[in-house]
């Protein structure tokens, strides 16, 4: 028996959780369940994140974690419990497969059925963000080599578990060629080690329109933290199937499954929720326990239960569906069709899956780090930046000079543009000529010395590296 951590959360929680337990123990799933409490009663209890000790314990034991959604009270600086989660226990990937059921559930796309793996822990999501001058605030984009091998990784192993052909990344690499150009290169990195999967790349914005348009062409997608939160609410919304979808939170030693749907209160304690997110999603967690067995017969129950019309009321469509049902029933129209495969629809077949597993991190020799300038983030509030570039030039030193300014990454400095809008936060950089030559960080000091000799508001700096010889930062627009 194993043992997994379960919670019954708020609203329609406990409903939609009985209906996924009833199923899995009619299906001879060997499972026990501890049971914890979090989401609102904790939050109210003084847990500004949800989770309390004993629930924390319970998951880090049993390292598999069933969670009906949960309520977040409105106001009192409560913290966002999924956050919190995916944070603490190093869930990396979010994991949400986009499938279709026509004509049970209504979509345009007949043919998708793509899987989303989303970067779950950085990007823009670290929450590092300040205001830097009255007018300019800034979020911190942190993309690291061991979060973009460990989740694309994660879907190439993914996509040979579950025999899928192909694998996509979306990135804005033209753009940004530090923090999606890294994405982008160890994604080409990896894909190498996969040659009998297809790879390809596309341009976040041209790829999601592909998505919106035509999803049948994308089996796995692969992508960064905030274009996979925008990416997989769009392609479940696509599929028409928001209310059916679960999705998985997966780390190197916890995992997290659940509907992708709220807790629903305007129709909590009815016995009227669609009770299939959250069996969606167990079925993820048993094929994550390598219960594929059981899995595919839930799974395939399921589909039958949709084909043959048993409908609950947010699918219910005249025409289409046979049997209105709430909750419950639903969940025992799934149990009477287990060891029952679809007709119409696709039927799953788990027998080749295996569960995917990646391997560690091996971090790479150390590279030789040379520092060659500094970017020196000015507030200011004039307007023309030759006025700025003749009280910067002061601060030169007899190694490092200033070599260009730059307003919201437009250079304005020197030979801008009259037209250029400019606001007061105004990036200096201090280099050699090329930024080419090695300097000491003693360099830096002096800049920053005769900033405030020189009565200049240094708001902060960034030091110019390069790595191998490779240039460690981005040039100005028009540089
Ligand atoms: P929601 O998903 O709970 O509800 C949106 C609409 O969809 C409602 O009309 C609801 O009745 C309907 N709906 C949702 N699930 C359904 C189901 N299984 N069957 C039938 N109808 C269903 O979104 P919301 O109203 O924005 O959020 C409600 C609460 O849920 C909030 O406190 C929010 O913070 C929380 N929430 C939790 C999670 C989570 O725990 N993972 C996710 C999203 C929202």
């Amino acid at each position: 028996m194993t043992k997994i951590t379960i919670a019954k959360g708020d609203g329609i929680g406990p409903e939609i959780m009985d209906a996924t337990l009833s199923i899995l123990k009619a299906a001879n799933v060997p499972l026990e369940y501890d049971e914890v409490e979090i989401g609102e009663k904790s939050y109210l209890k003084g847990n500004t994140s949800g989770v309390d000790e004993a629930a924390w314990s319970s998951i880090r034991t049993n390292k598999v974690f069933l969670k009906a959604p949960i309520t977040t009270p409105q106001g009192g600086g409560y913290k966002s419990l999924n956050v919190t989660m995916r944070k603490t226990l190093g869930l990396y990937a979010n994991v949400r497969p986009c499938r279709v059921y026509p004509p049970y559930v209504t979509t345009k796309h007949p043919e998708m059925d793509m899987v989303i793996v989303r970067e779950n822990e950085e990007d823009l999501y670290g929450g590092i963000e300040h205001q830097q001058t009255d007018e300019v605030v800034q979020c911190l984009k942190l993309i690291s080599r061991p979060g973009c091998e460990k989740i694309i990784r994660y879907a190439f192993e993914y996509a040979k578990s579950y025999n899928r052909k192909k694998v996509t990344c979306f990135t804005k690499d033209n753009i940004m060629k530090q923090t999606d150009g890294l994405f982008h290169k160890v994604f080409d990195e990896i894909a190498q080690e996969y040659p009998e999967i297809e790879n390809e790349h596309w341009i976040i914005d041209i790829g999601s329109a592909k998505v919106a348009d035509s999803p049948e062409v994308f089996d796995v997608v692969v992508m960064p933290n905030l274009y996979g939160d925008v990416v997989s609410d769009i392609a479940a919304q696509i599929a028409g199937s928001v209310g059916l979808a679960g999705s998985s939170n997966i780390g190197q030693e916890c995992a997290m499954f659940e509907a992708i749907h709220g807790s629903a209160p305007d129709i909590g304690g009815q016995n009227k929720a669609n009770p299939s997110g959250l069996i969606n999603a167990s079925v993820m967690m048993l094929s994550h326990l390598g219960e594929f067995e059981s899995a595919e017969k839930i799974q395939n129950a399921w589909l039958k239960t949709i084909e043959e019309g048993t409908h609950t009321f947010d699918i219910y469509k005249e025409g289409i569906s046979k049997k209105l049902v709430g909750t419950k029933e639903f969940a025992e129209a799934v149990v009477a069709n287990l060891g029952q495969k679809p007709q119409e629809l696709a039927p799953v077949s788990l027998k080749d899956a295996k569960p995917v597993k990646i391997k560690d991190y091996q971090k790479a020799a150390k590279k030789d780090k040379e520092l060659v300038g500094v970017d020196v983030f000015v507030d200011w509030a004039g307007t023309n930046p030759d006025d700025l570039g003749a009280i910067l030039k002061e601060l030169n030193t007899d190694k490092i000079e200033l070599i260009m300014i730059t307003n919201r990454g437009v250079k304005v400095w020197p030979n801008g543009f009259e037209e250029t809008f400019c606001t007061d936060h105004w990036r200096c950089r201090y280099s050699t000529a090329n930024a080419d030559v090695e300097i000491a960080k003693e360099e830096i000091l002096k800049v920053l010395q005769n900033a405030i000799d020189k009565g200049v508001d240094v708001i902060k700096t960034e030091n110019l590296y390069t790595f191998d010889g490779t240039r460690g930062f981005s040039l100005g627009q028009g540089q």
